[in-house]
């Protein structure tokens, strides 16, 4: 099947518009769901034809895979999650060439991007190329995979019923995940610092360092086609320079640098890690240009937020995309957010303190709550307190009330459970942006059935 791309018709642009343009991701649950149901186009399953000799199965698992033809044989960028998902774009591909694969190329080592590869590999043995520091990506945090398991499960809501699930921002819900990794191949070919620039299967092929969504990650240009094989570095969605499943702090500097090297490049076709390439030399530029610039302007506000001496709580709710950036339709946050973003930047040059004295020792979280109490008139007061906010759909205030609740001796653990539940699916109702929507959702889910333990409420 060959899909062409399809544009979002004006009327829902101007939804969109006026949606994002109290700069929240959270709006009426009608157009909330509106728009991840426009998103939902960017990976609609098909082949995409980018160049002559250069093909891309979107939708075929979360992230995109490609095909380059060559005089006597294909060369392969990235392999999706698992061999049964590459073995359904490789059959999609084969309508196009059965030359022998020569070669795989690793935009970098997110497992969504390197588990199909033996789908890909008949008889032939094709040399698989990745950067020097391949595998760097998600190895620093290992000690804490059991809870970074359980957010990204949230993340991307992997449990959520089909009548709870939309999307994942970038990507389908609901893709085969069983066979994760299965079919991963190592690289074979290292791709020095300073890039390469080569030959294969008569294809001019240049491999570009592009840190930036991870440390390993590199781009693909070919010179001749002027096709630019992004990676994750760019998608048609506000970049996830922060994972609420849990990420070591992503050099949101190098991303920005990294994006506006593809735009140097002045593509014809920009072919993204996931969602629909975009085509046409004006569009692919410009869009890089504007990543790049977002990505830069939040760290640059970000940054300068610091130095006048505000805290991430504040910066979180002040750093705004600008103007002649936020409405365009690869900058909308259905998977990275500004405001965490912004927290992720605020760590990751200084770590968790805010610099405010009032913060180094704060009260131990029962203290507080009991004070909270106290000020409120007592617990029974506070309790009508967080009903109160709940009814008047306060929904984040209900929560933060509900966290106090559950540490009285004298509170209605019950009550402010069931709270929290609902508050969690009110919010989720409002979200735009797909991890938190389905964190929420997940979050509650998980309060509902008992299946958290004390800790986590
Ligand atoms: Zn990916």
């Amino acid at each position: 099947m060959h899909v062409t791309l399809k544009t979002i018709c004006p009327l829902l642009i101007a939804v969109l518009v006026a949606a994002v343009a109290n700069g929240q991701t959270q709006v009426e649950p009608k157009i909330a769901l509106k728009m991840l149901n426009a998103q939902q186009q960017q990976f609609e399953q098909g082949i995409v034809k980018v160049a002559d000799n250069v093909f891309t199965a979107v939708g075929f698992h979360g992230a995109n895979t490609s095909m380059i033809v060559g005089t006597d044989g294909v060369i392969i960028v990235d392999t999706l999650m698992g061999p049964t998902s590459a073995a359904n774009a490789f059959e999609a591909f084969r309508k196009y060439s059965d030359k022998p694969v020569k070669a795989i190329l690793y935009t970098h080592s997110h497992g969504d991007h390197i588990g199909g590869a033996s789908a890909f590999v008949g008889g032939e043995r094709p040399d698989i190329y990745a950067t020097e520091s391949f595998g760097s990506a998600e190895g620093v945090n290992k000690a804490v995979d059991p809870v970074k398991m359980k957010r990204n499960v949230r993340q991307f809501g992997r449990k959520l019923s089909p009548s709870e699930s939309t999307n994942r921002g970038v990507a389908p819900a609901n893709t085969y995940d069983s066979d994760r990794g299965k079919g991963h191949l190592p690289p074979t070919v290292t791709v020095p610092r300073s890039g390469l620039k080569t030959t294969i299967a008569g294809v001019e092929i240049e491999f570009h360092i592009g840190p930036g969504e991870t440390d390993d990650a590199m781009f693909i240009w070919l010179p001749k086609q002027k096709v630019l094989l992004a990676g994750d570095n760019f998608y048609s969605s506000f970049p996830n320079l922060y994972a609420i499943r849990g990420t070591a702090y992503r050099d949101v500097l190098s991303w920005s640098e990294s994006v506006a090297k593809m735009a140097e490049l002045e593509p014809h076709v920009v072919v993204p890690g996931h969602t629909m390439p975009i085509q046409g030399q004006e569009a692919a530029t410009a869009a890089l240009k504007d990543y790049s610039e977002a990505i830069r302007s939040v760290y640059d506000q970000t940054v300068r937020g610091i130095n006048a001496g505000k805290g991430p709580d504040q910066l979180a709710h002040e750093v705004k995309l600008p103007d002649h950036l936020k409405d365009k339709p690869y900058l909308i946050e259905f998977y990275g957010s500004v405001p965490h973003a912004v927290r992720a930047i605020y760590a990751g040059l200084l770590g968790w303190y805010d610099g405010n004295p009032t913060t180094l020792n704060p009260l131990a979280p029962k203290l507080k709550a009991q004070k909270i109490a106290d000020l409120a008139g007592g617990t029974e007061k506070l309790t009508e307190q967080m009903e109160s906010a709940l009814a008047k759909q306060d929904f984040q205030w209900a929560l933060e009330l509900a966290d106090h609740v559950k540490w009285l001796d004298d509170g209605d653990l019950k009550l402010a459970r069931k709270v929290k539940i609902t508050a969690l699916r009110g919010l989720a109702a409002r979200e735009y942006n797909a991890p938190n929507r389905n964190y929420y959702l997940s979050y509650a889910n998980e309060l509902e059935s008992g299946q958290l333990s004390e800790i986590w409420f």
